[in-house]
């Protein structure tokens, strides 16, 4: 299984003084390239919509076109016609500017994020900017059918003889956001989404040391309206199950810095 770890925008919001970046994986299977989460997209920076503009300024984003996902599965020498899915843990302003890049992909989501999207709640629901959808894109829409992935409701999505993917729904960072689980029996990658951050105590994955929860001035119950209430069942899935499952989290630097010195697994 070939998994790129890629950084489709970095943040440098000036008002928690903390950079991060966005979390995108490009996945290599005999089904073609398939995405989880797109990042930034060059419309973004190009000709940004009104509230994109607000969101780049506000956080600290350096509007650098290479680090679109278009760029960098060009840069690693692929034909960006062989990407053929994208899979999205939830569509938030940060998370799925790229869709515009790729609109011949099918996108699949899980059916209550939409909804959610087409009629936005709430200052989290706010985040959502529709220009990324106006290309109107081959929306594949998934809804929970019983199956079980370690404890949690699980969605599969798609099954390549490389890898198998999986949507986990864990709501309440919006409301049909997801984790997406990649890999075979005995071998998972959880992509968490915004369900987990490495930069609160209440919210981390993996403990990093005291020094990187730079966020803990903010109350824990603003850290886990923010995150969702998953941060316990996801921290018990990694102690009972962690040789066989591995996770990140979007915007999750430190697991970045060291999934990206061997660059795939
Ligand atoms: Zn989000």
């Amino acid at each position: 299984m070939v998994i790129h770890h890629l950084n489709c925008g970095t943040l440098k919001a000036p008002f928690v003084q903390v950079d991060s970046i966005v979390y995108c994986l490009l996945v290599e299977t005999s089904s073609g390239l398939v995405l989880v989460d797109t990042g930034f997209g060059s419309r973004d920076y190009s000709a940004p919509s009104r509230k994109m503009r607000f969101f780049l300024r506000y956080m600290g984003v350096p509007c650098n076109l290479e680090e679109t996902a278009i760029f960098q599965v060009k840069a690693l020498g692929y034909d960006v016609k062989d990407v053929r899915h994208i899979i999205q843990t939830h569509l938030h302003f940060d998370h799925a500017g790229g869709l515009g890049d790729f609109p011949w992909v099918n996108i699949h989501i899980y059916k209550r994020e939409y909804l959610a999207v087409m009629n936005p709640r709430g200052i989290m629901e706010f985040a959502y900017d529709q220009s990324h959808w106006a290309h109107d894109p081959n929306w594949i829409f998934h809804e929970k059918d019983g199956s079980n992935w370690f404890g949690f409701d699980s969605i599969p999505v798609l099954e390549t003889s490389e890898a198998d993917f999986l949507l986990i729904p864990l709501p309440g960072h919006t409301r049909g956001h997801c984790g997406v689980a990649i890999g075979k029996p005995g071998n998972w990658l959880l992509h968490c989404g915004d369900a987990a951050s490495p930069y609160h105590k209440d919210t981390y994955l993996y403990h990093r040391g005291e020094s990187v929860h730079r966020l803990d001035f903010l109350s824990s119950g603003f850290a886990s309206r923010v995150i969702g209430p998953y941060v316990p069942q996801l921290r018990n899935l990694l102690q009972e199950h962690g040789q066989e499952v591995r996770a990140i989290s979007a915007h999750d630097k430190f697991s970045f810095q060291e999934n990206t010195t061997g660059f795939s697994h």
